[in-house]
């Protein structure tokens, strides 16, 4: 019988997981299925449950469950620990195992498929949510000069720049400070994209960059990507390759074959 995985969410019904694990699967021989199970709101755990007992191997997490997922695991990766939310369950022998992908996802897209080194560059991250959370150290780690975050709720950011100073060199700031603030790289991690409206920042802070990423993907490119390159950001790219990498290095921690991500993203990026 093929080993069962799947994508628990709520909503699930637009995830590309179960399309994105079926190509890895043919490309790598990996006998597995991988379906997208919608959770109750309250029924998290019991998905989890249902999911271990009839021969699941392990989940991949998404909105709202992340938070959830990190409580349940009783073994934790260090990357897990320091972002608070795991979106990787692996069913072993001796318990639960969460982990989280995201930030490897996001350093892979921008490092090996964008072509774009952070060492030495000053980031700038939106937002203070889940998913900026999880990036901050996979940020760091890649040797940037600076690592600035502006959210909305200002001591949001100003509580992360507290938690992962030690870490490396960060700041935090209300979006209003960012004029004339130079950037190498902007990341949106905000939710703003999914309601298509737009953090507010300053319009001039996108003509220096050499970078502007959204973690937000669609089939056109988001208001924010639009309004970056309108006001000069040369290089813009949205999150479906980051998508696609954190698939990766799930589908490695479960089955231990690193899959082939390019043609994936190529054939997504088709639809
Ligand atoms: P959260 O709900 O945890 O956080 C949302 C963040 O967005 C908060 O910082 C919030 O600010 C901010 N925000 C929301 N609306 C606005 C707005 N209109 N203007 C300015 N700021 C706003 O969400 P997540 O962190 O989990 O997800 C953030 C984004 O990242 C989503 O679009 C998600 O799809 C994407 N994502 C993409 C992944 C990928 O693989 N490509 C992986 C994970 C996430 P405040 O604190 O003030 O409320």
């Amino acid at each position: 019988m093929s080993d069962r995985y799947a994508v628990i969410g709520n909503p699930i019904g637009h995830s590309k997981s179960p399309l994105i694990h079926a190509a890895f699967a043919r490309q790598t021989g990996q006998d597995i299925v991988y379906e997208a199970l919608l959770a109750p709101l309250d029924g998290f755990v019991q998905a989890v449950d249902a999911l271990r007992a009839n021969g699941g191997k392990g989940a991949n997490v998404t909105v709202p469950f992340k938070q959830e997922a990190f409580n349940l695991a009783v073994h934790l990766s260090e990357r897990a620990k320091l972002a608070q939310a795991v979106n990787t369950l692996i069913f072993r022998a001796d318990g639960i195992h969460g982990d989280n992908t995201d930030g490897a996802g996001l350093l892979r897209d921008i490092e090996v498929n964008l072509a774009y080194p952070l060492a030495g560059k000053r980031i700038l991250l939106l937002g203070a949510g889940g998913a900026a959370r999880g990036v901050i150290m996979p940020l760091l780690a890649a040797h940037p000069a600076s690592l600035t975050i502006a959210n909305r709720t200002t001591s949001r950011a100003h509580d992360l720049a507290l938690q992962f100073g030690h870490w490396g060199e960060v700041s935090a700031c209300d979006y209003s400070a960012l004029d004339d603030l130079p950037f190498d790289v902007i990341i949106n991690a905000t939710s703003s994209s999914l309601q298509n409206d737009l953090p507010p920042v300053p319009d001039s802070i996108f003509s220096g960059t050499g970078l502007v990423y959204d973690m937000m993907y669609g089939k056109e490119p988001t208001l924010f990507l639009c309004h970056a390159a309108q006001n000069g950001a040369p290089c813009v790219a949205d999150g479906l390759g980051m998508l696609v990498e954190q698939a990766a290095e799930s589908f490695y921690l479960w089955r231990g074959v690193r899959p082939d991500t390019a043609p994936v993203i190529a054939q997504l990026r088709s639809l």
